[in-house]
């Protein structure tokens, strides 16, 4: 084996350019949320309360959008369901929350969208899974229903396939047709493929009721990392359509995110996605704006956008034998992040900021100079200071209990001197 350094090129980085696809626009009053074509990709995520409890789901809605989630799935099962729609959207407006509002339906869709026509005006979009829709010769009566209640009040609609709810029969004449072939395709094979044909022949049939393609979305959810990524590989060469991507049914903590992480990422680095939802499982009482951090951070770490200013921290070792920095980067995390729905009114920008928070002098005052803002806590045996950095250049260094404190004031006046309208205008 030969090595060669002769390099007489740059080393290429970054995301393949986007997959050209229609921008459909998720619209509440004057909020256009666009997911597709030009638009950057988009954060949504689900509640998980029952939907008749109005206040609620207008409160899990708040704080998501509040987390930054861009759109907000809710469920529609019930009649109970169907009629707290509209008075959730009220809530809503009257907390100045315009994040547009998705509609979840199985099985009765068709009847909670005819029956509750209030319901099917506040939603901003339909999801309809064309597995869930109905049986036989009602199945394309009911999904004609659904899509023209969409037509009627111009709403975008989410044809959402699941391979835990696949139309079974749709599977069964694709395995028919695959048993006729001179050598049949796995079942693996014949699972992606149906999930891609119910996808497409759903939209397709969509449109020829009317819908236009620029309100169309298309997802084939699947739980494996590998399925995931062959799927939509393949229904991104197939189709124009704006794609939501999500691993569905991800799993609890680490797992969760790991898994989602990995699959999305290897799928939006190829250009291919225009809005995401991470599927995660809270923990007994957990917080389920993880799912719109989880979702923000994939996309912000992979450089596709940007949300919140991040914080570099190292991971510690043995040099630094106290939790201050550990509580230090914590601290000031959470800080920025509760910032950020005021900061981005007032602070354009902001959400491009680094600061790292570092453990020891070994890295520390390197990585501090890089950031915007460092601060280099000394680690075991060190003098017990921390140099803080500006723009490179140090600028302090804090000492004793109000260490956070002094910090936080520093990271404060830098976003105001910096990132006011004035500033930056
Ligand atoms: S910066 Fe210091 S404390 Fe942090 S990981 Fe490196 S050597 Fe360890």
């Amino acid at each position: 084996m030969t090595f060669s350094n002769n390099a007489n090129e740059p080393i290429g980085s970054g995301p393949l350019p986007r997959r050209a696809s229609r921008g459909v626009v998720v619209q509440h009053g004057a909020r256009k949320v666009v997911v597709g074509g030009d638009a950057p990709v988009v954060v949504q995520s689900m509640t998980n309360t029952d939907t008749a409890d109005v206040i609620g789901t207008a409160i899990q809605v708040k704080e998501l959008a509040r987390a930054g989630s861009e759109i907000v799935r809710i469920t529609v099962n019930t009649p109970e369901a169907a009629a707290a729609v509209p008075a959730i959207r009220e809530q809503l407006d009257k907390m100045d929350i315009d994040v547009p509002l998705v509609g979840d339906f199985h099985y009765n869709g068709h009847l909670l969208l005819r029956d509750y026509p209030e319901c099917a005006q506040a939603l901003s979009k339909y999801r309809i899974n064309p597995g869930n829709v109905g049986q036989g010769a009602k199945r394309d009566t009911q999904f004609a229903q659904m899509i023209e209640t969409a037509i009627r009040y111009d709403k975008p609609v989410r044809i959402g396939v699941n391979w835990g709810s696949l139309d079974q029969a749709l599977l069964a004449r694709i395995m028919d047709e695959n048993a006729a072939r001179a050598q049949p395709w796995s079942a693996q094979s014949v699972m992606y493929e149906a999930l891609i044909t119910s996808a497409i022949e759903n939209a397709q049939r969509a449109e020829e009721i009317g819908l236009g393609r620029d309100k169309i979305v298309l997802s084939c959810k699947v739980s494996g990392v590998q399925d995931l990524i062959a799927v939509y590989r393949e229904l991104a060469k197939r189709c124009d359509y704006a794609l939501h991507l999500g691993l569905t049914e991800a799993g609890m903590g680490s797992k969760g995110i790991v898994a989602s992480t990995a699959a999305l990422s290897v799928l939006l680095q190829e250009g291919i996605g225009d809005t995401i939802r991470i599927s995660l499982t809270p923990e007994p009482g957990g917080d389920r704006t993880k799912e719109v951090v989880v979702g923000q951070e994939i996309l912000q770490t992979m450089g596709l956008r940007k949300f919140t200013p991040m914080v570099i921290a190292c991971p510690g070792c043995g040099r630094t034998t106290s939790t201050v920095f550990q509580e230090l980067a914590d601290n000031i995390q959470t800080f920025l992040r509760e910032q950020m729905p005021e900061w981005k009114k007032t602070y354009p920008g902001v959400e491009a900021m680094n600061v790292a928070v570092m453990g020891c002098i070994v890295n520390g005052p390197g990585e501090s100079k890089h950031a915007n803002i460092g601060i280099s806590l000394p680690g075991t045996g060190e003098s017990p200071a921390a140099p803080v950095f500006v723009d490179g250049q140090k600028v302090a260094t804090l000492r004793g209990e109000r260490i956070v404190d002094e910090f936080k004031t520093i990271v404060l006046d830098y976003v105001q001197k910096n990132y006011s309208r004035d500033t930056v205008a």
